[in-house]
């Protein structure tokens, strides 16, 4: 049996109410929730270690930097890279994404083909498209069908000795989909493309191994997984780390500087410059000791369960409609209920309480597809339960009841 009730006293926000009601957290995609075993580890670090790393001799300086780089560490042995160079610790996703298409602007020619797919987060279409400006290269899309699934023969056809790059999520935000990334990290390879996996959704719910994916570069960000803010990782094969350029000057990220000429740092700290978030990233990796411990196997099955009694839940309600109904899917449910502006029904569920996501959610190809607005998105991690589902679908109802 999944211990929820004890998972649940680990998180102190659960506990507290929302508008006189108790809190129904279900807006994971967009942030997780902290225990507070990942909470002591960040008060431990401010009230006994607090210190710039890799440059002090002094003992507080050594403790912040072995912590640190023992963080590095236990991100390695999570994502089974075969390095603890190879993970490079940025501010999250976004900068991650944003390092591999600065990097890539010093390897492509115009002509050249770059392709993305019609699931992504604005954050994994945006750089490419700057990249594509800067560099004349075409950005090409894989298109989706009604299910929310990547059209898979489109893009076999898409595929071409043109090709240097694609960049794909694991786990669509919008949707919940999971992306077959195997097949599409294969495909790739077969013409010479490199492959970026954005697993911003993918991290909290499945524990990727980069080797056996074989995959060139994979991105992920610390606050979706119970971790902090501004923190995150980009896994990158050492080969393709030498190669890309530095993204930022500064220091920490060289060897040498004169007025003459500046040589850089070797990996990880090439990428690193300046003062990272140091806390952030020591509380990363307890963060994924965390959810190791629980297990993901654990926290995959308890999710499902959740997320078929929320659909069939939900689905009992007339006129409402759920984008995304692939079977291969995670816990991720985004509706509309015919006639009525999700942030209407958005608002009156924070009212009872029910946090919940409203919106585009930073996927507007996706909301183009469907011809809509935006929908409602709950998404439940594995500290939400049935009765929050509950709470959830008498909520839904009543707004239908008030907006109607
Ligand atoms: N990609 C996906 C699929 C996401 O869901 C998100 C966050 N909503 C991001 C990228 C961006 O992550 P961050 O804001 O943490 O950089």
């Amino acid at each position: 049996m999944f211990p929820i009730k004890e998972i649940r006293k680990d998180f102190p926000i659960l506990s507290r109410k929302v508008h006189g009601k108790p809190l129904v957290y279900l807006d994971n995609g967009a942030t997780s929730q902290t225990p507070i075993q990942v909470i002591d580890v960040i008060v431990d670090y401010y009230s006994n270690y607090n210190a710039n790393i890799h440059r002090g001799v002094h003992n507080l300086s050594q403790e912040a930097t072995d912590k640190y780089e023992e963080a590095r560490h236990k991100i390695q042995n999570h994502f089974n890279a075969k390095h603890a160079h190879e993970i490079i610790m940025t501010s999250g996703t976004t900068e991650s994404i944003n390092l591999v298409a600065h990097g890539f602007a010093s390897l492509l020619d115009k002509g050249d083909e770059i392709m993305v797919s019609a699931l992504e987060h604005h954050s994994n279409i945006v750089p490419w498209q700057m990249l594509c400006e800067k560099t004349g290269a075409v950005l090409k899309v894989i298109h989706m069908n009604d299910e929310g699934e990547l059209v898979l023969t489109e893009y076999s056809k898409l595929l071409s000795n043109k090709t240097k790059l694609v960049f794909v999520n694991h786990i669509s935000n919008a949707l919940g989909t999971i992306n077959p990334i195997e097949l599409i990290i294969e495909k790739a390879h077969q013409v010479g493309a490199a492959v970026l996996i954005d697993g911003a959704q993918a991290c909290p719910h499945v524990k990727p191994d980069v080797q056996a994916l074989n995959v060139d570069f994979y991105v992920a960000s610390a606050h979706k997984m119970c971790g902090p803010t501004g923190v995150g990782m980009l896994y990158g094969k050492e080969a393709w780390l030498n190669k890309l350029p530095p993204y930022q000057g500064g220091g920490e990220m060289i060897a040498d500087v004169t007025f003459e000429k500046t040589t850089y740092a070797g990996l990880p700290h090439k990428f690193e410059a300046g003062t990272p978030n140091i806390c952030g990233g020591i509380a990363f990796g307890a963060a994924i000791d965390y959810l190791n411990a629980i297990g993901f196997d654990n926290i995959a099955a308890y999710e499902h369960e959740l997320l078929e009694y929320a659909t069939e839940k939900l689905m009992e309600i007339e006129g409402l409609k759920i984008y995304g109904t692939s079977k291969n899917k995670t816990s991720v449910i985004s509706f509309n209920i015919e006639g009525i502006h999700p942030y209407d029904i958005g608002t009156i569920l924070d009212k009872l309480g029910i946090a919940v996501r409203t919106g585009h959610h930073c996927a507007q190809p996706i909301m183009a597809y469907f011809k809509i607005p935006g929908t409602v998105r709950a998404s439940f991690a594995f500290y939400n339960t049935k009765e929050e589902v509950d709470i959830l679908v008498a909520g839904v109802k009543k707004a239908k009841m008030m907006l109607a």
